[in-house]
């Protein structure tokens, strides 16, 4: 599974990054950046609560072969 991000979507109050510190970071505005997208085993279930936490669903998990806005990614 990977871990994507709606920049446009996001409020920036940090849950995911509360829940996800291994793969979720802040930037100097206080914003999540994604520092890993792809999501270990070991972390799944905290990356499910954390997009599921996540008040604007700007947080995705995705299969690995997803597509992103239409592109492979
Ligand atoms: S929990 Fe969602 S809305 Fe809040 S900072 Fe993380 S991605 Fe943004």
């Amino acid at each position: 599974m990977r871990l994507q991000l709606d920049p446009s979507s996001c409020d920036g109050f940090g849950f995911c990054m509360g829940l996800l510190g291994e793969l979720v970071a802040g930037d100097e505005w206080g914003f999540p950046i994604i520092k890993e997208a792809n999501v270990p085993a070991e972390l799944e279930s905290y990356a499910r609560q954390a997009v599921k936490a996540c008040p604007r669903k700007a947080l995705q998990l995705v299969p690995e072969r997803a597509c992103a806005g239409g592109r492979p990614t």
